[in-house]
């Protein structure tokens, strides 16, 4: 730029100057022979005047004298006189411009260049009185001779020219350049400019402005999105069309710690079903799809995005559907599971009746038959209601409200219930700790007590004992039941607590089980926000407790 501004400035100044240098020129010349011209025509007519009445002498002494040239031509063209040339040598001058014009009106004029160009004569011719005709003539510099004359001097005064022009070429790019150079475009009105850039300047900070407030935007835009995508548990990543991951959020990033969340779709997971469903929606088809994942199932649902003649950009969720997969499988096998003990009882009640109904039962044994239909139907009895309890409390539908519940005395009322039954099994059942309160449904934690006094009672040995104790632990109440059984092995602690999980499914329809206490308790439990705590032993009895919160203070 600085050199287009130096150059322009530069070739601007030079040719102003070659084109002024050369009309003054013109001009000059032009000037000199207009000069010469009036010049000669005084001349001639002066001479005129004094060979008036044919005074040759003075002629030949006017032509003495004079530095100019004179000829006098007859009127048929020959040259007479010429004090330069010796006129016997001439030849006729009638057919010469300024002496034919002279002879047809009066007087003539005419320039005519030298071989060289470099000099121009300009001649006058007048007719005389007599005819004849008087001419003077006298050679000067032509313009080229001129200008070669002078070309010393014009070639110094041009280079001279060219100096300062280019010396103020160079001092008019800096005055207008270096203003613009140094501005500081982050606070243009701050710039000490010259007042012809105040309009740009202006623009510029009100450009400024506009670009900042944008950004502005644009990041509290970014910022709340990354704020949104960072809580969603869902995992959201955008590809562009050619694949690459744009934007992958934390959730994703927590799911695939060990892949690179840049680059191409491949880098982030190479599970086949993944790469289906990001290809198909890449392809401009939206799709869906399942991958087990470290014994997760995520579920993939990808959307396809049109761009303007780039092809397919894609939106991918991924969200964790372990828990709702196990949910449903486990609600599928729970009503496997309760058809099938629904089904049992009442298969025994209708064997026994139908035994009955055809009078094949002896009358002595029609008493025992009702008393087993009874036990049976008493069975199907506790699972209907088991059920229910377990059904309302998994669905948080039993809306019974949370009051005071002192447990040791709860602990109290259960003994009594199952009094009768620890008797029939020898089976020692008593109470200790100190009075302790919590804030729940006094049904459900009687029933989760319950629960646990009769599994310790009815898994007991004889001559055992079962021992209910409450009690606080670092703040926190707490209620446990310890027995000295038969105990549970660890491959089965845990999952005791399932629905319908027997460890000895005969041990456990002998004792009139239905498989759902130890669920009722742990949803008892959820409920309550209690942890249960159990330690067990073959053989050798099992205890468990249920911690409760600690106490807020009101
Ligand atoms: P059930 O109605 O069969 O007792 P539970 O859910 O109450 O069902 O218990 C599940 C299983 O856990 C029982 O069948 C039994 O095998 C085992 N169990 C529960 N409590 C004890 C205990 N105190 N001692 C030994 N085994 C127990």
């Amino acid at each position: 730029m600085r050199k287009r501004v130096f150059g322009s400035i530069f070739l601007t100044a030079l040719i102003t100057l070659l084109l002024t240098a050369s009309l003054l020129l013109i001009a000059v010349h032009t000037g000199l022979a207009h000069d010469m011209r009036s010049r000669l025509a005084n001349e001639c007519s002066y001479i005129a005047a004094a060979i008036q009445d044919n005074d040759w002498q003075e002629l030949g002494r006017i032509g003495r004298i004079y530095a100019d040239r004179i000829t006098l031509v007859g009127s048929d063209g020959a040259v007479l006189y010429d004090n330069e040339s010796d006129v016997s040598g001439m030849e006729n001058h009638a057919t010469r411009p300024e002496i034919a014009q002279a002879l047809q009106n009066g007087v003539g004029e005419s320039s005519r260049l030298s071989d060289t160009l470099s000099e121009q004569t300009y001649y006058y011719a007048l007719r005389l009185g007599n005819g004849m005709v008087l001419r003077v003539a006298s050679t000067a510099d032509s313009a080229l001779g001129a200008l070669s004359t002078a070309s010393p001097w014009i070639m110094v005064i041009v280079l001279l020219a060219l100096l300062v022009a280019a010396l103020l070429a160079s001092w008019l790019t800096h005055v207008f350049l270096e203003p613009i150079v140094s501005l500081d475009l982050h606070a243009p009105l701050k710039n000490d400019a010259y007042d012809e850039l105040s309009p740009l300047l202006h623009r510029m900070d009100k450009q400024n402005h506009k670009i900042e407030s944008q950004l502005n935007e644009l990041k509290r835009r970014q910022a709340e999105f990354d704020d949104i995508t960072a809580r969603m548990d869902e995992g959201l990543v955008l590809f562009s069309a050619q694949g690459d991951i744009l934007f992958a959020n934390r959730a994703v990033c927590a799911l695939f710690p060990e892949d690179s969340a840049e680059g191409g779709y491949m880098t982030l997971c190479r599970d086949p079903e993944y790469i289906r469903v990001v290809e198909d929606a890449l392809s401009g088809e939206s799709a869906h799809g399942r991958m087990e994942k470290d014994g997760r199932v995520y579920s993939l649902t990808a959307s396809s995005v049109a761009e303007d003649g780039q092809g397919h950009a894609a939106v991918l969720f991924v969200v964790d559907v372990t828990e709702r997969d196990q949910a449903e499988r486990q609600r599928q096998e729970f009503t496997a599971n309760v058809s099938h003990e629904l089904k049992t009882p009442l298969t025994s009640i209708m064997g026994y009746a139908e035994i009955m109904e055809n009078g094949i039962v002896r009358p002595e044994d029609i008493a025992p038959f009702a008393g087993k239909i009874r036990t049976e139907a008493r069975r199907l009895l506790t699972l209907i209601e088991d059920i229910i309890r377990l059904s309302q409390l998994d669905e948080g539908g039993d809306p019974t409200p949370f009051e005071p519940v002192e447990l040791n005395a709860l602990c109290g009322t259960v003994r009594d219930r199952l009094q009768h039954k620890a008797v029939e099994h020898k089976i020692t059942l008593g109470v200790t700790g100190e009075p302790v309160t919590v804030s729940g449904q006094r049904r459900t934690l009687e029933q989760m007590i319950f629960n646990l006094a009769d599994n310790a009672i009815a898994y007991n040995k004889p001559n055992g004992s079962v021992l209910l104790e409450t009690g606080t632990q670092d703040g926190a109440p707490f209620v446990r039941v310890s027995d000295n059984g038969i105990g549970i092995a660890p491959a089965d602690q845990q999952r005791v607590f399932e629905r319908f999980y027997r460890v000895d499914k005969s041990h456990s329809k002998m004792t009139g089980g239905t498989g759902l206490g130890l669920s009722i308790v742990k949803h008892g439990a959820a409920l309550h926000g209690a942890e249960i705590e159990m330690q067990s032993a073959l053989g050798e009895g099992t205890t468990i407790t249920l911690h409760f919160p600690r106490k807020t203070e009101e």
